[in-house]
């Protein structure tokens, strides 16, 4: 039997120390060690001291005024000894918005969450915070029954894809390298020693040969075939965008069918820590949000297919028909596509695993403040990369640009080119690529090559923001759905062209807000040229695209 895991409290103030001690043992004295500590106790030798022990650290809770190191610094610090601990950082009381140190804290991933002390007892506000942090611990940290097992090559793509996927669909399963000694056995085991790999063991000893995304959605009971009616909404996409119309499609008494080949959540669902969602002061996990909006929709009737994206879309009379990779047909008489879009990314293992750590893809507003006297790099030449660069300007310490060309001209507005040239504190290294970075817990170094003298450098690095390009995921649609030359949907008054719409439009009125080319089909979130990449704007987009329909349905 394992000890049980440590919640941690870290705090000088005796007093205010006790009232957290005695709240967290009479809630979770039995499944968890409470132990305290004061800054002057030497904490960081605490946590090396229970990492040597093989403990397990699921919290550890500071206080921020502390003698020997703030809370801040003290939390900043212990996922070099426990990787996976959540981080509380106690604050001192206080109703007024948090001081500069915890905002810069939270946005550079040094603490999960703060809560004030336990004002009352017991104090629910303080014990939501800390059992959602547990919840958040235990699932990737406490054993849980493995509905799958994998067996696969360690480094095969396919063998990452799946893992990912499980992971991302909230699947307990365990991975075990095909070359060593378990997963042999378990290949034995099952009679699939001459299998293709992966091979996905299943809880009740079905062995599935390399599967695909269906096929393992099947195996865990998900649905990964449409009904053969005709559904009023058929959503193409399960990111926010797509959970939002099939929330607000369902509750509306609409029949809402979403198809989603990968993970709900999309990009949103990739995201640890999502910190200007309303609603969610502290943050919250793209996983937990998009479980939140999965669920929320299915309880008011939505179905889910899985497995396998959209291939196709036309219009047969009032019908549209949208055609599955695997030959299934959805048909409805409406369809929102929110199929969104990957941004480029940089492809380094060590530099994804430190997103939201210092690697951040996209705008870099909401985080800029936090980089106050830093040092930050900006990668990609395009005016996304020369805002973000301006912006950063304003509180970094330094920026440096890292472009892959030779000059910003080519790729960039000549306003920004201007700004970005008298702005002191950034600098341009041209002919630059990122091939490496590393840190522990959160980014501390990036390696650059000179492309033209091939010259690596290893730099100090506090974060990176990547702006690169995204392409949307579109190229499965038809030439009826009018795209721009990136190949974002176009809908709306974006299509009319001299008080016209365009041509092949079938009806007296124009195109409604949101809808594309094709009446009946409209488009939400990041896939829609013109779209604010956010999450809350997908999420409205995705409620407003269901009111339209209400219309086109009626024939308004
Ligand atoms: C790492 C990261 C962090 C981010 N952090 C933030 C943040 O903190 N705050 C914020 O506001 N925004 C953030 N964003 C941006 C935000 O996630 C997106 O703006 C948002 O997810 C867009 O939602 P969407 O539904 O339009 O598209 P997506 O999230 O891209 O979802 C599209 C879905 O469509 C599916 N799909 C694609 N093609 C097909 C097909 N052919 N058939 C069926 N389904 C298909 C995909 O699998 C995906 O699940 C972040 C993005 C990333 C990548």
């Amino acid at each position: 039997m394992p000890d049980a895991p440590v919640l941690l409290i870290v705090d000088d103030d005796p007093r205010a120390r006790g009232v957290v001690e005695s709240e967290l043992r009479k809630r979770y004295g039995a499944d968890y060690e409470v132990i305290c500590a004061g800054s002057a106790d030497d904490p960081l030798r605490l946590l090396a001291r229970l990492r040597d022990g093989r403990r397990r650290v699921s919290i550890v809770l500071a206080g921020q005024s502390m003698a020997q190191l703030t809370g801040t610094e003290l939390l900043a610090q212990v996922r070099e000894f426990h990787s996976t601990a959540k981080r509380l950082l106690l604050s001192d009381g206080g109703y007024g918005p948090p001081p500069e140190p915890i905002l810069q804290a939270l946005t550079l991933d040094h603490i999960d969450a703060y809560a004030r002390r336990p004002a009352t007892v017991p104090d629910e506000a303080f014990h939501l915070t800390v059992t959602g942090l547990l919840e958040e611990w235990a699932r990737s940290n406490l054993p849980r029954p493995e509905v799958m097992r994998v067996v696969g090559d360690e480094w095969s793509a396919r063998s990452h894809e799946i893992r990912d996927l499980l992971s991302r669909n909230l699947v307990p399963f365990g991975f075990y390298p095909a070359d060593a000694r378990p997963g042999k056995a378990l290949l034995e085991e099952a009679g699939a020693a001459a299998a293709r790999l992966p091979v996905v063991i299943m809880f009740d000893g079905r062995v599935l040969e390399n599967p695909s995304n269906s096929q393992l959605a099947e195996a865990i009971g998900m649905r990964t075939s449409p009904g053969a009616g005709l559904y009023d909404v058929a959503v193409i996409g399960a990111g926010p965008a797509g959970l939002a119309a099939a929330v607000y499609g369902a509750s509306e008494g609409l029949s809402t069918v979403v198809l989603e080949p990968e993970a709900i959540g999309g990009q949103a669902g990739t995201s640890s820590h999502i910190r200007n969602y309303l609603g969610f002061p502290t943050g919250v996990s793209g996983e937990d949000l998009a479980l939140r909006a999965y669920t929320q929709a299915w309880n008011f009737g939505a179905d889910y297919v899985y497995g396998s994206p959209a291939t196709g879309l036309r219009a047969e009379g009032s019908e549209r028909v949208v055609t599955v990779a695997d030959g299934d047909k959805v048909r409805s008489r409406a369809v929102v596509i929110a199929t969104g879009v990957s941004y480029r990314r940089l492809g380094i293992p060590s530099l994804d695993a430190l997103t939201g750590a210092g690697v951040f893809y996209g705008a870099a507003t909401s985080e800029a403040k936090a980089m106050k006297d830093r040092e930050v790099f900006v990668v990609g030449g395009a005016n996304s990369a020369g805002q973000a660069a301006v912006h950063l300007a304003r509180y970094a310490a330094k920026v440096t640009m890292v472009v892959r060309g030779q000059s910003l001209a080519d790729s960039m507005s000549e306003y920004l080119v201007k700004e970005i040239t008298s702005t002191p504190n950034i600098a341009v290294r041209f002919n630059a690529v990122v091939t490496g970075g590393a840190g522990t817990g959160c980014l501390e170094s990036l390696t650059l090559l000179d492309q033209a003298s091939g010259v690596t450098e290893t730099v100090p690095a506090a974060a990176v923001f990547v702006l690169i390009g995204a392409e949307p995921r579109t190229q499965w649609l038809p030439d009826e759905i009018r795209r721009d030359r990136w190949g974002f949907v176009v809908t709306g008054t974006d299509l009319m062209a001299g008080g016209h719409p365009p041509d092949g439009w079938p009806l007296q009125r124009p195109p409604m807000l949101l809808e594309s080319s094709l009446p009946g089909v409209f488009a939400v979130g990041d896939v829609r040229c013109g779209s604010v990449k956010r999450v809350a704007s997908a999420v409205g987009e995705g409620s407003v695209a269901i009111r339209l329909i209400h219309d086109y349905l009626r024939g308004d």
